[in-house]
Order: C-alpha cells, then structure tokens, then sequence
C-alpha cells in the first residue's frame, strides 16, 4: 500500500541516518532535509483526504521537522492538529500529546485510527489491562502518537517508563493551562516541566488559541520555551457572522434561530445551571431534541449526554462554560451566549468552537445591561483589588461588544491586537445593517444634547433619560434637575426609546461615554458643533421587535448542494457513527457531505476526490456512500461532477 512505502521511505532515510552517527537529536533534523515537501503532501492527501497545508501550518510543521521547538497561537478551528500529527508520520519514533480532557483526547484519537494512523491514550477512563495494552504497543513501535492527561506525569514510574520509548516530539495542546493568567488553569499542567527536564532535546510544539501576551510569555517561560518561534496566525473567522440581539423577548427570538435546520446543531450557553435546565425543558417542549449540560450533573450523565450530541442525536445543547473544552464538534452551526461572558477571552474561545469546519455559522449574543449590573455584584467580592479590577475592566470591554454600533468583527480582532482594515466585513449585524435607511431625530436629539449639557457632563444615560422624561427620583431632586428647563421636555417618549436614541449618538461621535465605573456622558466636538448650529441629527432605524438577521452566505451555500442526498448521506454518518461507537464528525464532516452532495461522485476513484476521503476512509465507507450517491444521481439524472471535471469549488 501507499502509505507502507511513505514509511519505508522514512526508515530507509533513517538506516543512512543512523550509519552517519548523528546525535539523536538532530535526527529529526537530519530526516526532513530529505524529506521533500512533495511527501509532506502526499502524506496529508492519503492519510488526511486534504489537498493543501494552510499557510501557517506549513511553516510550523517545517520548523518542527528541523528539530526546533515552537510556539502555536491559532484560533480554534485554525487547524492546529496537524502541526503536530502530520510531523508525527514522518518521523521514526513517537510522538507523545499531553491533553487535558479525556474526551478530546478519545475524538482526536478515534479520529487517527479511522484514518489509518496508530494512535492511542492512556487515561483514568481506562482498565489496567487496556492500559498495559497501549504501553506495550508504545513499546513495540506499533504506535505513531500516544496521548496522555498531564496528572500521568506526575507518577515516577510512569516517566521512567517513557524514558524507554523513542520519543521524537513532544505536543502540548492546550498549552494555556499551565499558566494561572489563563483561563482554564490546570495546576497539573505544571508537571510538565519535569517532562521537559527529562527530554531536553527532544523537540517540543506548544498550542493554544488563548491569544493574550501575558499568557504566551507565561507559556514560554514554565516550558522553557525561551527562544521558540512564535506562530500567531489570524484571529479573524471569516466564516463565522456574529450577531447582537437586545435580551427582550429572548426566547421568542431564540426559537426563530434554532426552528431554521442550517443553524444546527447548536450550543446555547447559559449562566446558571438551573436556566440550562429550564431552557432545555422549554425548548423540547417546542419539539426541539434538546439536552442540558453542566458541572452539577453525573460524570456518566454529561459523558451520556456529550456523546448523543456528537452522534447527532440531539441537535441542542444548553450549556454553562463547563462545556466549553470538552467540546470538538467541528460542525456547530450556531453559538448563543444568553448571557454575558465574563470576559472577550471566553467570548471568543466559547463561539470559536462554532464552524470549526468552515462553513457558514453564527454567533449570537443577548445582550441587557442589567447582565452586566449583575455581574458587578459578584466582581464586588473579589478581595485581592487588583484582581478585581482587572476582572471589571474585562467585563465592561465584554460589554462595550454588546453596545457596539460598529463592526464586531473589527472589535474582536483589535481586542487581540490584530488589525482589521476593512470598512465593511460583511459577516456582523453591524456591516449587514449598514445599507439601512437612517432616521431623522434631530428634534430629540437636540433635546439629549441640551440635557447632558445642562446637568454638566457629569451624568450617565439613566439619569438623563429620567431627566428628560421628568421623572422624579432622588438624583433629580439633591441635584435640583427638575427644575431645570429641560426636565420632562421628552415626557412622550418611551425610556427604551431614549436609550436607544442616545446609545446612537455615542455610536454616531455626538456623545462621549466615559470608561471606567462611572459611565458619564458628555459632549464630543461633532456634538457641540451641532447642537450650536441646529445641524440635523441622523441615527440607524431601531430593530423591529423579534427579528433575525439573515446569514447571508447560507443562501449562496444552500444552493449549491442537494439538501435532500446531504440528509440521506448525514442518515448514513448517523448510523455508522452509532455503529462505531464514534461522533459523527470521525466518519466524515459536513464539509465532505456537501461536496459529495454537490459534485456526486459514484466511482471509488472519484469518491477519493472529496475533501477529506483518506485512502482508509475510501477503503472503509466509499462503497456505502457512492451507493447512496450513485442511486440519487439516476434518480435525478445527475452525472458525476468529478470525472465531468466541473468542480465548483467551495469558497471557502
Ligand atoms: P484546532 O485544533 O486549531 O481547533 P483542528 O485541528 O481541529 O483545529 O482543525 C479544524 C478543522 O480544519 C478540522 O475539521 C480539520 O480537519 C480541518 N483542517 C485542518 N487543516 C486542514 C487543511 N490543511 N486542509 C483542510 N482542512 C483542514
Ligand atoms: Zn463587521
């Protein structure tokens, strides 16, 4: 077989290497320099099913393969597995992955196999007997990546039984646990320093998608990683559109979303665990198959309920963050927050794990500011005052994402230090909302103007709306506000109204509002320009009540595939999965469904065209599926669009 010989290649090179008398850890380096870029392809094309190595993950791969150590920063989605697993097949010897979750560590590995790669993990989850398994495969050179859980390092025998293997590379995933700046501190993860300790010459990639520098550095540092190269590459999804919605009538608008099949499977997470709880309830009560999930359950409860949805037998999941890493769905469609994260950090990281497959997907934020008064009460009791500071500052830039009237995507990219320069993304409700029709409020605008003016720049939007509705309350009344000419000029006008009105001017640069814990308004210079010249003040058109923004690419992408097969090919995912015992995705991502679904391949040497078909995948399930594809295709007097040649290439 093909791959056979890739191996025999490598041992070949090996056998010259060793007769030249190369220190050990050059080896590696030694290796690649003969191995070409063509095999590097060729391995991910029969091994992988994919054609091409993203930009990124060729560099990191090279710097790996030339025996030096090197920093990932990628978000999720951005493909960082392969950075070590394909590095892992060329080289001789072993490469050893340190994960924290056991339920990564069983999809990434169940993953490999069905790709015909030997991988295997050691973790709590398994007998004694299956553990002396894997160590003896280890042992015996049947295995090219072993995983293990970080706590395994802690035990001595267990490091002197790695001393006897050829480890040639060394991955830390998730490499932000070790350090406490992180968001996901893992005190296990230190121990690994002592792994370090043990192979300081074996090669060591770290990777993350945790951007912040604090962090980084805190990674280079425990892993002594002082001289690494980093690899930072883009934070910006372009599949991913976000949206904003006002946190009223929520559920209403929650079920326009999650009714529509292309917006599942879904995640929907949830501050507390008894709204996961009700939300679910109320949610399968509208027939929705849907499951909470969080801390408090049964660890067999949650693994039960994780793996129903990654065989896709439930569609929804609501969550609390608990949820957040154990999670490598790469086909979620949707992400809800419905209440605010704490922070962008776990804003991101938690929708990032929507469309890890690239296709179209949605994140959505419910947005109040009474989420965020609420949050305040908890940072309050924060003892240590830096700490406390740190974590308000980061919870109101998490709330300046939900207030924002500009691009949401620009935002999140300059919040980890990377520059977007386009105007419009296309891809947020802000830029989708950009061609609305703006209105003419420059009677009532006029009027917030004179009222921050004349309460003296030192107030925030409440009590200026409360002013302007004459409103009596104890502020109006120490600060004498009503007797102020402006006092109740606005009595007409609904609160909502106003705030939203003023929230468009601070938008439109009319209206400055301070950061910080005092949110005060005051007058920009556009402002007073236009409140002495009477210009004319124009703001977006208000939202009509429940409404949903529309993904834009969906409807591109719909077209080009026949939903119907897709369904037929997903039934027959569903049930190998369940087969198996499996998620879904091992067998095959939806990505791989379309095209198949698009480009009807009804013959072995077609099907291995698709997008992901590994030679093993070809060998396993190309008869089932070119079955089903072929019977559709007669049936619809569809030809193969593979041998045809007419390849309609997805954009993305
Ligand atoms: P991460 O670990 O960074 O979150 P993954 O390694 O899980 O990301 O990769 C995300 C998705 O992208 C997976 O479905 C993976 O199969 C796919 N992918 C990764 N690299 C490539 C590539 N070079 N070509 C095509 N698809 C890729
Ligand atoms: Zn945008």
């Amino acid at each position: 077989m093909q791959q056979n010989n890739v191996y025999r290649s490598f041992l070949d090179k090996r056998t010259i290497l060793l007769q030249k008398n190369l220190a050990p850890h050059r080896r590696a380096a030694a290796i690649t320099l003969e191995c070409s870029f063509m095999d590097l392809l060729h391995l991910l094309e029969t091994h992988f099913g994919y054609k091409s190595f993203r930009p990124t993950q060729e560099k990191i791969i090279n710097t790996i393969l030339n025996g030096n150590d090197c920093l990932v920063v990628m978000p999720t989605g951005g493909g960082k597995s392969l950075c070590f697993q394909v590095p892992a097949l060329c080289l001789d010897g072993l490469t050893l992955v340190i994960s924290p979750l056991i339920a990564l560590m069983k999809d990434q590995v169940d993953g490999l196999r069905n790709n015909g790669i030997n991988a295997a993990f050691l973790n709590s989850s398994q007998t004694q007997e299956e553990q002396m398994d894997v160590m003896d495969d280890a042992t015996n050179g049947r295995l090219k990546l072993l995983y293990v859980a970080p706590e395994r390092l802690g035990v001595a025998s267990f490091m002197n039984y790695l001393q006897t293997l050829p480890l040639q590379l060394i991955a830390i995933d998730e490499a932000h646990c070790i350090s406490e700046w992180g968001h996901d501190f893992r005190p296990d993860y230190r121990l690994l320093k002592k792994l370090r300790a043990a192979f300081p010459h074996v090669p060591c990639i770290a990777l993350t998608a945790t951007a912040t520098p604090q962090v980084q550095t805190d990674i280079r540092s425990q892993l002594g990683l002082d001289n690494a190269p980093l690899f930072l590459s883009g934070f910006n999804r372009t599949n991913l559109t976000y949206h904003v919605y006002p946190k009223a009538r929520t559920f209403d608008r929650l079920l326009l979303i999650l009714k529509k099949a292309e917006r599942l499977p879904a995640v929907v997470f949830c501050f507390s665990r008894k709204s996961t709880e009700s939300l679910a309830a109320d949610l399968q009560a509208e027939g929705l198959r849907c499951l909470p999930y969080h801390a408090g359950m049964s660890p067999q409860l949650r693994k039960d309920t994780q793996d129903a949805f990654m065989r896709d037998d439930v569609e929804i999941i609501t969550a609390t963050t608990a949820f957040g890493m154990g999670i490598d769905k790469p086909d979620i469609r949707t992400v809800v927050h419905i209440d605010l994260p704490k922070n962008i950090e776990s804003f991101y990281q938690e929708t990032g794990r929507a469309g890890r497959d690239g296709l179209p997907s949605d994140c959505i934020l419910f947005y109040s500011d009474a989420d965020r008064f609420k949050q305040e009460y908890f940072i309050r009791q924060i003892e240590d005052p830096l700490l406390q500071q740190s974590t308000r500052e980061k919870l109101q830039q998490m709330a300046a994402y939900g207030e924002l009237r500009t691009c949401r995507r620009k935002y999140l990219m300059a919040y980890f230090s990377e520059v977007y320069d386009q105007d419009n993304c296309g891809s947020c409700d802000r830029c989708l909302a950009k061609d609305e029709e703006l209105i003419d409020v420059t009677d009532l605008g006029t009027k917030i103007l004179e009222a921050v003016q004349a309460t003296g720049e030192r107030f925030g939007g409440g009590h200026i709306v409360d002013v302007l509705r004459g409103k009596s309350t104890d502020k109006t009344q120490m600060a004498q506000h009503d007797n102020l000419q402006i006092f109740g000029v606005a009595q007409d006008q609904s609160a909502q109204k106003l705030r939203f009105t003023l929230a468009e001017m601070v938008a439109g640069n009319l209206l400055r509002k301070a950061e910080g814990l005092y949110p005060t308004l005051s007058l920009t210079l556009k402002g007073k320009t236009a409140l002495e010249n009477g210009e004319p003040i124009f703001i977006r058109k208000p939202e009509a009540e429940v409404a949903i923004v529309e993904r834009k690419v969906a409807d591109v992408d719909d077209e080009r595939f026949e939903r119907a097969l897709f369904e037929e090919l997903r039934a027959l995912r569903r049930k190998l999965a369940e087969e198996q015992r499996v998620a879904a995705f091992i067998i095959f991502g939806d990505r791989s469904l379309k095209e198949m679904a698009s480009l009807f391949p009804q013959s072995i040497e077609s099907f291995m065209q698709i997008y992901g078909v590994s030679t093993k995948k070809a060998d396993r399930y190309g008869k089932r599926f070119t079955d089903i594809i072929r019977r559709y295709a007669q049936e619809h007097r569809l030809e193969d669009r593979v041998t045809a040649k007419i390849l309609p290439v997805f954009p993305y």
